[in-house]
């Protein structure tokens, strides 16, 4: 029998539990779809988890075991497909959680994968390049049997980048006895990475934004935007939104947050913070409290960076009509149903931030091929894809009457569950 058993109900004690909210939403979504019993309880049910312990040798000689985990959540449509995360709070919940959410984020963009995600317990910033490198190659030869280009394909993910990817490649193909540039996604594009790769989760944000744009008649020059987080994610969305036409009137950053109603200029931002190491202190903008410029009043917010900034306690004070999630889980499902009082447009992020693996997915398909598509052709596939979806999301929401985040998942699921009863159980 599964020790994954019916979850408690949702609470402001656990809301932030990432595993509980992605079962939350399934549970919502089977629901409505009356989805069999049985078929929730497999797909409810990672199909394989993995723990690993990693010893490294640090720099100054000391022995350090690190725990890393790498969770397939399902294989029915493809190889198992996600990130993997470095980071100190990585617990197996999340890990699951995220796994599950590649799993409905790859059906609603429809491309042919699972659903995996990986993490390292470690706090990347107290680590050497070389303890890093360690790190990553020996987590990768823990788990070198589950992963490859036909089952289970990592990428980037929080703190990581294209040289934990090109490390992750290169012990991988050790093992092979031969280069297997398919294995991981997100790599340097002299490695077999694909053109538009490292903007794709960022465009993607900014291409289904556009779409929501129509909906409300605002263009982007009469569209004010919020950002949370100034990573990859977030800084791609920021320069790429601003570059259209958008106005940025807020970026929000670990280390402070920085305003300015008549919008920001990111290029000169970008380079205050290359020059200073942070984006406090910007000349072309106030500071700001961070957790006060979350409320400011905008068109679009987009959080991009972790989980639950969104939740019961602070939901009620947002102050945007659309809300497009490039971070996944940024929102928990207690502000969900005050974000649906308040009306706010919600872009899901299981649709929003798959441009990443969608041009992921662009990346395995041309490095099996060994046929190297130009940026154009890359960014035009995306759009179509990301348009499809979001279409696809809006219209499901309207026909069985939810919101697109239900929409989303209910489509995601009915993918899902459709091929694993074309597959049949294997017995
Ligand atoms: N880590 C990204 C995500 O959460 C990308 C995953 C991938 O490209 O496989 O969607």
């Amino acid at each position: 029998m599964s020790t994954l058993t019916a979850p408690p109900p949702i609470s402001t004690e656990n809301e932030k539990n990432p595993w509980l909210a992605a079962e939350a939403r399934f549970d919502e979504a089977a629901m409505r779809l009356r989805l069999d019993d049985g078929l929730r309880k497999v797909l409810r049910s990672p199909a394989r988890e993995i723990t690993v312990n990693i010893p490294v040798q640090l720099d100054d000689g000391r022995l350090e075991v690190f725990t890393g985990y790498r969770v397939q959540h399902s294989i029915a449509r493809g190889p198992a497909k996600g990130g993997i995360r470095f980071a100190p709070d990585v617990t197996l919940d999340e890990v699951r959680a995220l796994a599950s959410w590649m799993t409905w984020k790859c059906a609603v963009v429809n491309i042919p994968f699972g659903g995996g995600k990986g993490g390292v317990i470690c706090d990347p910033n107290l680590l050497s390049d070389a303890e890093l490198e360690k790190l990553t190659r020996r987590y990768a030869a823990e788990i070198i049997d589950f992963i490859g280009p036909e089952r289970d394909v990592p990428a980037p993910d929080v703190n990581t980048n294209e040289k934990v990817m090109a490390w992750i490649m290169d012990t991988y193909s050790m093992h092979a006895r031969h280069t297997v540039t398919a294995v991981v996604t997100g790599k340097p594009l002299s490695l077999g990475g694909s053109r538009g790769r490292l903007e794709a989760t960022g465009r993607g944000c900014m291409m289904v934004t556009l779409k929501a744009l129509d909906r409300f008649h605002l263009t982007p020059e009469t569209c004010r935007v919020v950002i949370q987080g100034y990573g990859n994610v977030g800084g791609m969305a920021a320069r790429l939104m601003a570059a259209k036409g958008f106005r940025i009137i807020g970026v929000i950053e670990f280390d402070g947050a920085v305003y300015n109603p008549r919008g920001i200029d990111i290029p000169a931002l970008a380079a205050h913070r290359k020059e200073t190491g942070s984006i406090a202190g910007f000349s072309g903008g106030e500071d700001m409290d961070r957790e006060e410029a979350m409320f400011l009043e905008c068109d679009v917010l987009l959080p991009a960076a972790t989980e639950n900034v969104i939740t019961s306690a602070n939901a009620a004070r947002l102050r945007c009509q659309i809300l497009c999630e490039g971070a996944n889980g940024p929102t928990t499902p207690l502000a969900d149903e005050i974000l649906a009082e308040k009306r706010i447009f919600v872009i899901p992020d299981i649709l929003a931030n798959a441009g990443g693996v969608t041009v992921s997915y662009f990346e395995w398909v041309q490095d099996r091929q060994g046929f190297f598509w130009n940026e154009r052709l890359v960014n035009q596939r995306l759009e179509e894809i990301m348009h499809e979806s979001f279409d696809a999301v809006v219209q499901y929401a309207q026909t069985h009457n939810v919101n697109n985040r239900i929409a989303a998942y209910m489509l995601a699921l009915d993918r899902v569950a459709f091929a694993i009863k074309l597959r049949g159980i294997y017995a």
